[in-house]
């Protein structure tokens, strides 16, 4: 018997919650997305959903959650 693939379990999807501006939800975003995002300099997210986020203030309160984005999540995980 192997004790390989059990780690599987263990691994997370590496995700980011944001709230857009635009509609006002907190959609997550890959690590990935995110380094994209900050390579293009423009504010933007591509989110799980295929949104584009544009971040909200840090200090604004989050919005609802995205429900498609964390069904994404939870689909991946
Ligand atoms: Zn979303």
């Amino acid at each position: 018997m192997s004790k390989r693939g059990r780690t599987a379990n263990a691994v997370r999807l590496d995700v980011l919650a944001m709230t857009s501006v635009s509609d006002n939800r907190t959609h997550l975003i890959t690590a990935a997305a995110f380094d994209d995002g900050i390579w293009q300099g423009a504010g933007r997210y591509r989110a799980l959903c295929d949104t584009t986020v544009v971040a909200a203030s840090m200090s604004s309160a989050p919005g609802p959650d995205c429900r498609t984005c964390y069904e994404h999540a939870r689909g991946a995980a």
